[in-house]
């Protein structure tokens, strides 16, 4: 998933003392300039980079990394690409700053507008508890760290968070400044001991860790690839069509090339004035890479491509809300703080990301302007209309709190935008878990020792004109930097801080950070722990004064959170969606093995037998036949094979299947719902009754162990093979 590392001309200045002082947050001028103040469009340049890469300068960043598209004007050749989608691997460690401030976004998310107006109204000043940074600065130039740890205990101070910044990678700075500003340990090349926090620039995996905390979850790059996330998503629209409606249509290439055939010609015929235009994106891509638009299934460079790249075709959003007569997009950070109990955060600031040409509906003519259709940052910052945000609201990247800004005082609602944009981020996290969970479970079996996760997630989202927001996708590493390419003659490059996103993206990590802060955990537990030994009416007023603070306490110096908790704040109104979850309870149970993702025919039989779903109507011998029919059409299309089984989503489809088939006239969600029911009760009876049984033997009280019964092999294929409607007739 991750971009190459672009090719970079080395500057003779290091890239530390290049910060202008002027743009450190809290004493720049952050994001009070008015909103006409705009900077001029930088002059037309060609989109030129010296590479040393045999081709030359001049190579193209469009048409290579997207192929069959083209920016208006001069097409560049080759480029290295910059980056806003993700974070890439491979770059170095800084050397040490001067500490400098964040910004704080916003007081809530509500008041992402209210922080929006003041940055519309004036120039930020010292807020009510002082510029961060200032404070951060000061503390930060003490050389305290040696006093860290068992000495500062001693000393009666409490110990520094420790964390492993060795494999931050891009987001390296942007994190050094976090941590400046909680005052807490960097460990830039690892540490011999075990640190409190491991900072990963790209996966789970970036390091073998046995404790403390990973900013990734196993599993999350692979589940937000274009089409792992569109078949989740896909789930959820089978089973709440009007509730997942925010996901444009999409199909699975090449799979379901001939569905998405006949569903266009159906969906033409049924209209004849319906000019859809479509828009394919290869799996696994990032930044535009390799991103087209066609306007007919028939389409050459589709029909031609299909076998050779796995992909997503997707309805094209062709009325998008515009800004300035352009396209743009929003990317929002979003922190999964834990999975079960699930907690999610928002971040009351994100970014929006503008195309460089004046938008125009698609049409053959106009379809290969990359630069009219897509707000990728890393393809428009090679248009020669591109401009250099130097503060929140004008230029080619802005905050989104200045857009809302602009809408609210167009008089549009963006009270209901931010909470149609919550349920949106809800809504697809509660598709991704499921998933997440048996990743987790394989690589932290549970009672094994392992960290825990959390993880800063980008959601791209589209608004349409009508301002309902769209999710484009969900990027596990979203680009942490906080500087950007300029040209500095012809060919010549340097990073230069970008306040924007340095604005936006530290806050967004110290915060995070601050979120997850072991130190406070423990505090907690302590709190617990003495309130056992209090009286009740004192644990009540405790816990109310915790509940007020968020259980966070004072953290003098440092401004609001800038991330707001959605989840479980508005549990209620999603529980509804949560039956995926609830079938991968049941799927992890009957995993048998832990550290596996892909359940076993034995497995799956002892599944049936306990949940007492086979009867005379429903046959072992069909049993597995539906478990060798639906895995091995999943295990056909072009998944990884590490292991041979069936995977969770092939569960889920023989899960509906079942569903339909016992509860023939109800509504699908319903169907599952039932189903879930069913297993629930008959699982827990068992369980029951095994505590009790073990009960009565002693020294077998402890241990509930679900090995599963030895069964004869599979029986040969028969006539009542693929009985089961397909729930997918359902979709439209
Ligand atoms: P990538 O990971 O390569 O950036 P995206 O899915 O984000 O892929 O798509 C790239 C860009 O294409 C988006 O930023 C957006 O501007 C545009 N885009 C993607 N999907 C749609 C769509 N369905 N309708 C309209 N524009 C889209």
């Amino acid at each position: 998933m991750a971009p190459p590392e672009g090719a970079r001309r080395p500057c003779p200045v290091p890239r530390w003392r290049r910060r202008p002082r002027s743009v450190i947050a809290g004493e720049a001028e952050p994001s009070g300039s008015p909103p006409d103040r705009r900077l001029a469009p930088a002059a037309p340049r060609p989109p030129l980079r010296s590479h040393g890469n045999g081709r030359g300068a001049g190579a193209a960043v469009g048409p290579r990394r997207c192929r069959g598209m083209e920016p208006a004007g001069a097409p560049p050749q080759g480029c290295a690409p910059a980056r806003e989608a993700e974070e890439p691997p491979g770059s170095p460690a800084l050397p040490d700053e001067e500490p400098q401030g964040g910004q704080p976004a916003g007081s809530s998310p509500e008041e992402a507008l209210a922080a929006g107006r003041e940055r519309c109204r004036s120039r930020r000043g010292t807020g009510p508890q002082g510029p961060p940074g200032r404070a951060a600065r000061g503390r930060g130039r003490r050389t305290p760290g040696r006093r860290g740890g068992e000495e500062g205990v001693r000393a009666g101070r409490r110990p520094r968070v420790t964390v492993d910044s060795s494999k931050a990678k891009t987001s390296l700075e942007a994190l050094k400044i976090s941590l400046r500003q909680l005052r807490w340990r960097e460990f830039p090349f690892g540490r011999r001991l075990p640190c409190d926090i491991y900072w990963h620039g790209v996966s789970f995996h970036d390091n073998d860790i046995f404790s403390g905390q990973v900013n990734k979850f196993p599993g999350m790059t692979e589940m937000v690839r274009k089409i792992t996330l569109s078949r989740a998503v896909r789930t959820m629209q089978d089973l709440f069509p009007l509730e997942y409606n925010f996901y444009p249509r999409s199909w699975i290439l090449p799979e379901e090339f001939p569905l998405f055939v006949d569903e266009v010609r159906v969906m033409k015929d049924s209209d004849p004035s319906w000019k859809p235009t479509f828009i394919v994106k290869p799996d696994g891509g990032c930044q535009g890479d390799g991103i087209y638009l066609i306007k007919d299934p028939s389409d050459i460079r589709l029909t031609g491509n299909i076998q050779s790249r796995p992909a997503v075709v997707q309805e094209y959003i062709c009325k998008p809300l515009l800004v300035d007569k352009l396209k743009f997009d929003i990317r929002l950070y979003v922190l999964l703080k834990s999975l079960e109990p699930l907690e999610i955060y928002i971040a009351k600031d994100g970014l929006s990301r503008f195309c460089t040409e004046p938008y125009q509906e698609p049409t053959l003519k106009n379809l290969h302007q990359v630069f009219m259709h897509l707000t990728n940052y890393s393809l428009n910052i090679h248009s020669g209309n591109f401009i250099h945000s130097d503060n929140a609201n004008t230029g080619s990247k802005r905050t989104f709190s200045s857009i809302l800004c602009r809408l609210s005082s167009r008089g549009a609602d963006v009270k209901k935008l931010w909470s149609d944009i919550i349920s949106l981020v809800i809504k697809t996290i509660i598709a991704l878990t499921p998933e997440l969970k048996v990743y987790y479970q394989s690589d932290i079996p549970a009672g094994k020792p392992g960290p825990t996760c959390f993880q800063i997630l980008g959601f791209d989202i589209l608004l349409m004109k009508n301002l309902k927001p769209m999710l484009l996708e969900v990027n596990a590493n979203p680009s942490m930097r906080i500087e950007h390419e300029q040209e500095l003659s012809p060919g010549v490059f340097e990073n230069v801080p970008s306040p924007v996103d340095e604005e936006v993206k530290v806050a967004v990590i110290r915060d995070t950070l601050r979120l997850v802060d072991p130190q406070k955990k423990k505090r907690k537990d302590i709190q617990c722990q003495t309130l056992d030994l209090v009286s009740e009416a004192k644990e009540e007023v405790l816990e109310a004064g915790q509940e007020q603070d968020g259980g966070r306490g004072p953290e003098p110096g440092l401004p609001s959170l800038c991330l707001k908790q959605v989840f479980p704040k508005y549990a209620k109104q999603f529980s509804h969606l949560r039956l995926v979850d609830r079938v991968a309870a049941l799927f992890i149970r009957f995993l048998g093995v832990k550290g596996t993702t892909k359940l076993g025919p034995t497995g799956f039989r002892t599944f049936i037998r306990n949940c007492k779903l086979s009867n005379s109507n429903f046959s072992m011998a069909a049993v597995d036949i539906l478990y060798i029919d639906i895995t091995r059409r999943w295990n056909s299309m072009g998944m990884e094979h590490r292991e041979s089984g069936m995977c969770l989503q092939a569960f889920v489809e023989a899960f509906f299947c079942l569903a339909q088939k016992k509860y023939k006239s109800l509504p699908l969600h319903e169907q599952v719902a039932s189903l879930i029911e069913f297993c629930e009760d008959h699982l827990a009876a068992l369980d029951e009754k095994r505590v009790r049984r073990s009960a009565a033997v002693p020294g077998q009280a402890e241990g509930l162990h679900l090995t599963p019964a030895p069964h004869p092999p599979l029986l040969h294929r028969t006539a009542t093979a693929g009985k089961c409607t397909d729930y997918r007739s359902h979709r439209y």
